[in-house]
């Protein structure tokens, strides 16, 4: 367990408050436990007999030391001489403070210890080298809890009240507020100021521990002595293990009892046996549930967060873009960041797609895509071409023209079937993933429907390789290259939905990749925002679109089309896939959920287990009670969320083994008990 202790601003006793904390922690660890450090990441003002924040780590514990000297390490790693702003110092000494080598140094600390308090310097925007890395990204970074020191003064509501939100924004969790006295006050109406603000920040922030430290006089080692007995009797008693939860607060229970009466749930009916739990604020890989707890997300919010959730760039992209404008129609207008965005979709699709749609959501892409199909057909004065192709096992969206497209056995839409299109569907590719197909045989299987249907088929909609929502079914490459040539042959549209396998999911940018083949439509969603907001895009050639012009203007336009925010957004992770750590990443999860789900296959439940780039799955053979089995893996700090037999984890790409490991190890437990 780590604390970064940072300060509403500088001479706020941040110092004292830490060596405080260390011997609170060093009093109440067990004997037992591992050690304790305390460290000043970086010191400035530092020289000959002048004494650091570190002299008063040291002070704070002398008197312990006899016994416990082993267990307790104070430091300090970068010092300076002048006493002034970090990376000013550091440039007075010809110097800069680099990140990553202070941050690999912190990380081994926390690891090698049981407990480690980290001491900022100023409060939380200070930059430590330019406003590249400021002390809010080395919290990021490090990935722990904070204690907010701020001065118990007249004005220090302000103070408290901005760094809160800029903690909240940067989704960084704060596991006290500590109120320091930093001089003796002298009026009763000065106490009573010091009292309200304490009430104040209470009120503002319930779920938060507040704790008041009244002056403290005396020589450093007797004050911090006395506000470690302050702290004693107001932290928490659970506070420097943290894994007790925090009660909801009434706003919360009340918040909740108001979700279950009026929020209908993504397939879920009103009166839901198990209510939703709230989340406060996500970063990187995980939730931050309103309760206190924390979950690894295993599913990525649904595929889409690719990049982790709150991811600088992404979010500094779309406030840049917010402070422009957050909306403007695009009939009649357009405007850069879709522009921007088109330039960077064309630069990364298959070379033959030349024309962007953008929509709302996936399944809307799915629309267009059906509509740009129809058009084209018309446009080539065709006007038998009425209905599409499916595959068995589909997947393409929950409007009614996505719904007709799904598995119409299998599919989550049966009971709409009678408003429903009729699509004709073809059998499910039967060759798994990774091997390769006979193609005269296949031929034999699939020709016949084009032969018999193709007069009266626009396009042929396809997941390509990953058949996702349909039951994670991963099949031959080969399938794609013999689509591709039948639908050349019978003028059929090759129409791939890459909606959640588009973006790297696979391995492959695009799963179209994995046989060098490219559609005449794309559909892609999801992971093309990062996961911030709701966009998609439907992609198209010259040559349909040519003949959809034949047709007539393209009869499909959202109000929200070509949000400026959810395209910046799109810009931003774009570029984030551009710079391809994905590719390195996406093999690394698939080798580790390769090793670790495998060996499952050993248990008697365990119908089949199948990994491709970094989507994990285990097929059970009873189906899953969702309920429990989502209990069991909250219990377990993770999130995921299986449908009828299928477990499934398909995580953000940033993710780390050892997080990956708490979600195999869960659904591994679950397996046997
Ligand atoms: N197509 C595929 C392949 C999908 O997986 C999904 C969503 N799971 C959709 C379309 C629909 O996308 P949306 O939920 O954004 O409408």
């Amino acid at each position: 367990m780590a604390f970064f202790v940072t300060g509403t601003d500088t001479d706020v006793g941040k110092t004292q408050i830490t060596a405080a904390l260390l011997r609170h922690w060093v009093i109440s660890a067990n004997s037992n436990d591992g050690p304790i450090a305390a460290i000043k990441p970086i010191q400035t003002g530092y020289g000959e007999g002048v004494a650091s924040d570190v002299d008063v780590y040291r002070l704070a514990i002398a008197d312990m030391l006899v016994n416990r000297q082993r267990r307790v390490r104070v430091g300090c790693l970068r010092k300076f001489r002048a006493a002034c702003s970090l990376h000013l110092a550091a440039a007075l000494e010809g110097k800069t403070i680099a990140a990553e080598p202070l941050l690999e140094e912190l990380r081994v600390i926390v690891k090698s210890h049981a407990g480690t308090l980290i001491e900022g310097a100023g409060g939380i925007l200070v930059p430590i080298n330019g406003l590249e890395f400021t002390m809010a990204d080395l919290v990021a970074a490090l990935d722990i809890p904070i204690v907010l020191v701020a001065p118990n003064r007249v004005g220090v509501l302000n103070h408290i009240f901005l760094t809160m939100a800029e903690l909240a924004r940067r989704a960084l969790t704060v596991a006290a507020i500590v109120l320091n006295q930093v001089s003796e006050e002298t009026s009763p109406e000065e106490l009573r100021y010091g009292e309200d603000n304490v009430d104040q920040v209470k009120s503002r922030f319930p779920s938060v521990p507040v704790i008041a430290i009244p002056f403290c006089p005396g020589e450093t080692s007797v004050r911090v002595g006395a506000m470690e007995r302050h702290l004693e009797s107001q932290l928490p008693a659970n506070f420097f293990t943290s894994k007790v939860p925090a009660l909801p607060s009434e706003k919360s229970t009340a918040a909740l009892v108001f979700d279950r009466e009026h929020l209908w749930h993504p397939y879920e009916d009103l009166a839901r046996s198990s209510p939703p739990l709230p989340v406060v604020s996500a970063r990187g890989a995980y939730l931050q549930l309103a309760d206190g707890r924390v979950l690894i997300d295993g599913i990525s919010s649904w595929w889409c967060a690719i990049h982790g959730y709150n991811h600088p760039r992404i979010n500094g992209t779309i406030e840049k873009q917010l402070r422009s404008m957050a909306h403007v129609m695009f009939a009649g207008l357009t405007h850069n960041p879709a522009i921007e965005l088109g330039q960077r979709l064309l630069a990364m699709a298959p070379r033959k797609l030349q024309k962007i749609f953008y929509a709302d959501s996936g399944s809307v892409a799915v629309e267009v895509a059906m509509k740009m199909a129809l058009q084209w057909a018309r446009g080539m004065g065709d006007f038998k071409k009425q209905r599409f192709f499916a595959l068995n096992g589909s997947y393409h969206g929950d409007t009614s023209g996505a719904m007709s497209l799904c598995d119409p056995a299998e599919g989550m839409h049966r009971r709409f079937s009678k408003i429903l299109p009729r699509q004709i569907f073809l059998p499910r590719p039967g060759v798994p993933f990774g091997q390769t197909i006979d193609q005269a045989l296949e031929r034999q299987i699939y020709e016949p429907f084009f032969e018999k249907h193709a007069t009266e088929i626009a396009g042929f909609f396809l997941e390509p390789i990953a058949q996702c929502a349909g039951g994670f079914w991963f099949y031959s490459a080969d399938y794609l290259e013999l689509f591709r040539n039948l639908c050349d042959e019978y003028d059929v549209l090759f129409i791939a939905d890459e909606i959640a396998t588009g973006f790297g999911r696979t391995g492959k940018l695009f799963a179209c990749e994995w046989a060098d083949v490219e559609p005449d439509i794309l559909c892609i969603g999801k992971g093309l925002t990062g996961g911030c907001m709701t966009l998609a895009a439907t992609l198209t050639t010259e040559a349909v679109a040519s003949a959809i012009a034949r047709d007539g203007p393209l009869m499909h336009g959202p109000t929200y089309m070509a949000n400026p925010l959810a395209c910046a957004a799109a810009c931003a992770s774009l570029d984030l896939i551009a710079e391809g750590t994905w590719r390195k990443k996406t093999r690394s999860i698939e080798k580790f959920l390769r090793d670790k789900l495998a060996p499952l296959t050993a248990h008697a439940n365990v119908a089949d287990v199948r990994v491709l780039g970094s989507m994990g799955v285990v097929e059970v053979r009873d189906s899953v009670d969702r309920p429990s089995f989502q209990r069991h893996c909250v219990d377990h700090g993770v999130w995921l969320r299986p449908f009828a037999d299928i477990i499934y984890t398909m995580p953000a790409y940033i993710i780390g083994d050892d997080q990956l490991e708490k979600i195999t190890a869960a659904i591994e437990n679950w397996l046997a008990p």
